[in-house]
């Protein structure tokens, strides 16, 4: 297979000299986070007072753990580290809670970040000849920006949509023969059931890749994806805190994610304890901002579960793959006491060929008890048929996902159309337990 290089020399870069980069830029980024007011004082607290004091790549572990509260609790302006006026980029998100984060980019951190991504879109085989739609979300949501910048660099011809209005998005998608789509995987799968519903083919379409991202998805969702839509489908991995998308991208060989080590480090965690894992072993992903300046953030805690590949890729790169994404440490649901990952649930249902392109999961209280119900959407013509077919199918799903979660959920098939849609991040479980 042909292996396109956007940067061949610093993809393929040995070890030693990819960790002389790693402690060259680290320094350089803890010089620039003591003159914040969070971390010059988080630091002086271990003993770190210039950059000096960081020997090898090892001393990284004196360095504390930022958390997305740090962040809450320093808006607006604890963690920037450049005079305003050099800021050329304010990105900002208020989650669940409310209580908003912001991050700052200089003007050549928006430079470097716009590099990765043209790397990423290069490393999928994607060239400067694809016409590229956009469909993730502008604004505020790095997820938009961050790989419009990216693929304008790589001279692809943009076409910046963003999420929404599907019948628009088919219409885009004929009119200049897309050939590649950036989305979430949830917004595809739905723009797919559009194009059966309106009944265009294949052969009036010019796709080839989706760079999918911004939520999580297993394997099995990115197979059907590629199954029904006969592309080929590319993981994209990012946070805002860490610049965005670009962080980690998959190659031609789609098997896990080359983490772009000259610009981040990712250690992986144990949850509990805050140390590191071996290679192969489930942890939360912690990563270091080795590129921006304006706004420096160390030892991140982003809460996602994954792994590192202990074995090389194909491809020849030399910066290692990170696993898909395998849940959060703060997604997990408590079902009577049981464990459940919505990760684990999706992996079953997006496996039974019956189920469609949309589901959701229910979480409430009937007496003492939780009840959780899975509610996934069928192709329609399984109505038709007798309805002892559709009960066995149903009978079917709730024991693939016992055998996977243990307790045994209520199903319910529902018609495709019937369940809400996200055109950006999907929404996957509706909990309605009271809190207490
Ligand atoms: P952004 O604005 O760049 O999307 P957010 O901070 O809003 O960043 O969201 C980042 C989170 O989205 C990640 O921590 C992760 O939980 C999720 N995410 C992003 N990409 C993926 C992916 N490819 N697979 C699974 N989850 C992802
Ligand atoms: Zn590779």
């Amino acid at each position: 297979m042909e292996v396109p290089f956007w940067s061949r020399e610093i993809e393929t870069l040995d070890r030693g000299a990819l960790e002389k980069i790693q402690l060259d830029r680290l320094r350089e980024m803890v010089s620039w986070a003591l003159k914040t007011p969070f971390y010059g004082k988080k630091l002086e607290a271990v003993g770190v007072r210039s950059a000096e004091d960081l020997h090898g790549l090892a001393d990284l572990e004196r360095v504390p753990f930022t958390t997305k509260d740090d962040l809450r609790r320093s808006f607006p302006k604890g963690l920037l580290a450049v005079d305003m006026q050099e800021v050329v980029r304010i990105h900002s998100s208020s989650g669940t809670t409310g209580i908003p984060t912001v991050i700052y980019f200089a003007h050549d951190d928006v430079d470097r970040w716009t590099d990765l991504l043209a790397r990423s879109i290069i490393a999928t085989g994607a060239s400067s000849r694809d016409i590229f739609q956009n469909m993730m979300t502008y604004g505020l949501f790095t997820g938009g920006l961050g790989l419009h910048y990216g693929a304008e660099r790589v001279g692809m011809a943009v076409i910046p949509i963003g999420g929404g209005n599907t019948k628009r998005q088919i219409q885009t998608m004929k009119d200049f023969q897309t050939s590649v789509l950036h989305i979430t995987p949830s917004y595809l799968l739905h723009i797919h059931s559009q194009v059966e519903a309106e009944g265009v083919g294949r052969d009036e379409l010019g796709l080839k890749r989706a760079l999918i991202g911004a939520e999580p998805h297993s394997e099995n969702t990115r197979r059907k994806i590629e199954d029904l839509l006969g592309i080929q489908a590319f993981n994209s991995y990012g946070l805002s805190e860490l610049n965005g998308p670009g962080v980690a991208f998959e190659c031609v060989f789609r098997k896990d994610m080359h983490v772009w080590e000259d610009a981040y480090i990712i250690e992986i965690i144990d949850p509990a304890t805050g140390q590191r894992v071996e290679d192969g072993q489930e942890g939360e992903v912690v990563l270091t901002n080795l590129i921006r300046r304006a706004m420096p953030i160390l030892r991140y805690r982003t809460r996602d579960l994954a792994f590192m590949h202990p074995e090389p890729c194909a491809c020849g790169r030399t910066h290692r793959r990170l696993s898909r994404i395998l849940g959060r440490t703060d997604d997990m649901l408590i079902i009577n006491g049981v464990n459940v990952f919505p990760s684990q649930i999706e992996e079953k249902i997006m496996k039974v060929p019956e189920v469609a392109t949309n589901y959701l999961i229910h979480v409430d209280k009937k007496g003492a008890l939780d009840r959780l119900t899975v509610k996934v959407e069928i192709y329609p013509k399984l109505f038709l048929g007798d309805v002892a077919k559709l009960e066995a199918l149903r009978a079917r799903i709730r024991e693939e996902l016992r055998s996977s979660i243990v307790i045994s959920p209520i199903v319910e098939l529902h018609e495709p159309g019937s369940l809400p849609v996200s055109e950006g991040k999907a929404k996957r479980v509706v909990d309605e337990r009271p809190k207490d």
